[in-house]
């Protein structure tokens, strides 16, 4: 099919829930892509952060396509080899104690947030299970994530919401504690708010959060689905800040594009949901498992300090534009927000996408980069040099 073809019957039959653009993408191979009319592009979205080992990476499919000859899919009502495989590869790496595998970013907060709520009631009884949010944070849409996600035009359309979140202001301590409470029982937050505009935290203030977490045994929640899984140079994002959280979240890179995702809890949290409690008809599915064990191989100490080295190479040749577009760059590793003046945020994405390379926005004036983990010198060049002949 074409482009207008498929446009023609996404329109007839689809619910009409994306701006999406108006390219259909058919195939890739590292973090190059095509379009169904054979134009090419630098991939610098990998989804939105998922596909960490860009496109057609041959482990990867190979290992997909050996565990569908195996076994394709069981329910957890049986033990397999590859979820177990993963999770002995995922827990110690993250400093945790064990690990729950779903589906999605949302999922995997749900279940954060089941976990904190259960763990204080268990211990407390009643009356303690409020979350405190940051603002402009996103977690999610489902009805409880949305409301977990602190930006107001989430919580306009969908009541009843359920109760039990409050909002700080990010990076601001009195404003934490202006909405702290005898009933709350953790706190969760990204350390860098993707979609709120790419906002890392303050390394200061998130020790002063995990502290004050401490002193107060609220859950310190750490949302890592965008974040984490090699993204910004280190497996967790929180191995960068000096804390170590009782619950994090992961979902976007895990499986290198299969849906994935999933919760690890410290010692102290590994036994709050016990037989019954929790599950997913399709959590820790032996193709997706048999994926992520690919990903985490690749993530080695080197690799990911490339990652570190690719992120600072881009930030420094965006910065050596001198482009009158830019106000700022912000992030870590291969997690890029590029501040945009003098132009929508998005009228710079579609003119990047023109040109030959793909970008995403967020919040409401920000260049977003998440280029596949394995992308290559050339390919880095070749968008910049795109950056270069749009923005200068
Ligand atoms: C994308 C994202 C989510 C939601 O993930 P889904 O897989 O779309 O449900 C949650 N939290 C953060 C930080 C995200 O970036």
């Amino acid at each position: 099919m074409n482009f207008a073809e498929i446009k023609a019957l996404d329109a007839q039959y689809v619910l009409q829930t994306y701006g999406r653009n108006q390219i259909a993408i058919d195939h890739g191979k590292g973090a190059t892509l095509w379009d169904t009319e054979g134009k090419e592009y630098v991939d610098f979205t990998s989804g939105i952060g998922v596909c960490s080992l860009g496109y057609a990476n041959e482990k990867w499919a190979k290992a997909i396509y050996d565990q569908a000859m195996k076994l394709g899919h069981i329910s957890n009502l049986f033990y397999t080899e590859p979820y177990v495989r993963l999770a002995s590869k995922l827990v110690p790496a993250a400093g945790m104690a064990a690990v729950f595998f779903g589906n999605s970013g949302a999922e995997a907060n749900e279940g954060m947030i089941k976990t904190a709520r259960k763990y204080s009631h268990d211990k407390y009884g009643q009356g303690r299970s409020t979350i405190i949010t940051l603002n402009h944070s996103f977690h999610g849409r489902t009805i409880t994530t949305l409301k977990a996600t602190g930006q107001d035009h989430y919580h306009e359309n969908f009541y009843p919401f359920p109760e039990g979140f409050r909002y700080a202001d990010a990076n601001d301590m009195d404003s934490l504690l202006s909405v702290a409470g005898d009933d709350v029982c953790g706190v969760m937050m990204e350390m860098i708010q993707g979609e709120g505009g790419v906002n890392p935290l303050n390394k200061d203030y998130v020790q002063a959060v995990a502290k004050l977490c401490q002193e107060r045994n609220w859950l310190l929640l750490i949302d890592e689905v965008q974040t984490g899984i090699g993204r910004t140079g280190t497996l967790f994002a929180y191995q960068q800040f000096g804390v170590q959280p009782d619950i994090v979240s992961f979902a976007k890179g895990i499986a290198g594009g299969l849906p994935f995702g999933g919760f690890l809890t410290n010692e102290k949290c590994r036994r709050v949901l016990g037989a019954g409690d929790h599950g997913s008809t399709f959590g820790g599915n032996p193709m997706a498992s048999a994926a992520g064990c690919v990903v985490m191989d690749t993530l080695t100490p080197d690799f990911l300090q490339e990652v570190q080295k690719k992120g600072e190479y881009l930030r420094k040749g965006i910065e050596a534009l001198h482009s009158p577009y830019v106000s700022g760059i912000r992030g870590m590793g291969l997690m890029i927000g590029v501040g945009v003046q003098g132009m929508k945020h998005s009228e710079l994405r579609d003119k990047l996408m023109a040109e030959g390379l793909l970008a995403l926005t967020a919040g409401s004036d920000t260049l977003r980069l998440l280029p596949p983990l394995v992308i290559s010198q050339e390919e880095m060049d070749k968008g910049l040099s795109i950056m270069a002949k749009v923005m200068k």
